[in-house]
């Protein structure tokens, strides 16, 4: 057998490739698909605090702006590379389609580690990134928002740097920004929640009762940590493992998550968690449990442990958690995924919410906000279902479809193919 493919960017293009054929897609507009439009390479100095010079290098990928301006997370991450980079700009691109929002895609990378540079040396850096990717940047071009180890501060400075270039305040020109900077109310659980909204829709179309039913989560950062306050409230689901980049914990009895975050901001991980069991990371992914939330990283459900997931639904908050193979495996034992670029575009959708309300100038109040999430994630998640039942496909193939479908009829109105 092959070895498995999991560059997150060969996984993007095979995935396209699949709906491609079952769409019947003209070959120049699927070659045209498979590629960014655009990509910018840049490398930072950044002075760090003992008064040395770091050369740090990073990317902004704009993948296809024919339904709008490209818009895409920020990531700061040890592993980063260009073709991560690229296949989360292509999912942004069929994510921002699926949810029927008038943006393209993009997202964007720096290869550090946050974990060990202090605030300072991290302003720096956030700024000299500004410096360079500026010049492609702004509300009507590409409005990046946080991703992995990016938080609203960094959102707030690069705003500010960007506001120096342009001479006035440019609030639009990126999202996930702190409230008084013209955030959102409501994006801080945006993505957990459009995923909550997501799994209720999916359980009713199964007959499956969520009240009761029993989530492990793994990942505990914006996505995995509303995740788990959420469970409970939206769904009157128990949680019973969360996990982090240093191991998890397991209690089938349920697990307190406002207690679990508290401990997490104490110690700084999930780990030791009084009152439960240690598990790993991968033992999480194949616990006894009705929901699975991947809120973590890439390639987690692979070929390898993909038969042995015992979930009746795979929720994936991350991107690219499932690999192309594990996705054949898990449709056939009927697990039923609710594919990434759905399940967590409610971070995207706030996005958007917010850039309105910036370029209005006027804010709305949180109710108002979950409900026209709720009608977003609603009418998305319909469209993926009633297609993937249509052509007989998996939720992922069905999203693409929905998607694509869209980003190619803006393509050729435009002229481009
Ligand atoms: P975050 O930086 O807030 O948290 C990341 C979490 O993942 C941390 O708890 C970290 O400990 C954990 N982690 C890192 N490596 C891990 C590993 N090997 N195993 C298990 N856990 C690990 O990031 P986030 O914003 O929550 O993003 C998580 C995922 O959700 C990513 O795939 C991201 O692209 C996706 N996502 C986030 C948003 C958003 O609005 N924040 C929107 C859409 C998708």
């Amino acid at each position: 057998m092959a070895l498995e493919e999991l560059n997150p960017f060969a996984i993007a293009q095979k995935q396209l490739d699949i709906a491609a054929e079952i769409m019947q897609l003209e070959p120049a507009l699927h070659e045209f698909l498979r590629w960014p439009v655009r990509e910018l390479h840049v490398t930072l100095p950044v002075r760090m605090d003992d008064g040395s010079t770091e050369i740090f290098h990073g990317f902004r990928v704009q993948y296809n702006d024919s339904r709008g301006p490209t818009k895409g997370g920020l990531r700061f991450h040890p592993h980063e590379t260009i073709d991560t980079v690229r296949a989360l700009a292509a999912w942004m691109t069929w994510k921002t389609s699926v949810m029927d929002i008038p943006l393209g895609g993009g997202k964007g990378g720096i290869i550090c580690n946050p974990k060990v540079m202090s605030p300072s040396e991290l302003e720096r850096l956030s700024r000299a990134y500004i410096r360079q990717v500026g010049r492609i940047l702004g509300e009507d071009m590409d409005i990046p928002a946080p991703d992995v180890y990016t938080t609203p501060q960094i959102m707030a400075w690069m705003m500010d740097e960007y506001s120096f270039m342009r001479g006035y305040n440019v609030p639009g020109m990126i999202t996930g920004k702190p409230l008084p900077l013209g955030g959102s109310a409501g994006r801080g659980d945006a993505t957990a929640r459009g995923g909550m909204y997501c799994i209720r829709e999916a359980a009713k179309r199964m007959g499956m009762q969520t009240e009761g039913a029993t989530v492990a989560i793994q990942g505990f950062g914006n996505a995995g940590q509303y995740a788990a306050l959420l469970a409970p409230r939206l769904l009157g689901a128990k949680v019973v493992a969360v996990s982090d980049s240093k191991g998890g914990v397991y209690n089938p009895k349920g697990l307190d998550p406002v207690a679990l975050l508290a401990y997490k901001n104490d110690t700084g991980s999930v780990v030791d968690f009084p009152s439960a069991d240690a598990v790993s990371n991968s033992e999480l992914l194949e616990l006894e449990v009705d929901i699975l939330a991947p809120a973590a990283l890439e390639n987690q459900i692979t070929s390898d442990n993909a038969a042995r997931i015992k979930a009746k639904i795979s929720a994936e908050l991350a991107n690219g958690p499932t690999t192309l193979d594990a996705d054949e495996i898990l449709h056939e034992k009927g697990v039923y995924v609710l594919p990434d670029f759905l399940c967590n575009a409610g971070g995207v959708t706030v996005s958007y919410f917010e850039q309105v309300q910036n370029a209005y100038g006027y804010y709305w109040k949180e109710a108002q906000v979950h409900e026209l999430l709720d009608e977003k994630m609603t009418a998305a998640f319909q469209a993926v279902a009633e297609t993937s039942e249509q052509y007989k496909v998996n939720n992922r193939i069905g999203a693409y479809i929905v998607a694509v479908g869209r980003v190619a009829e803006a393509c050729k109105l435009r002229g481009w193919v």
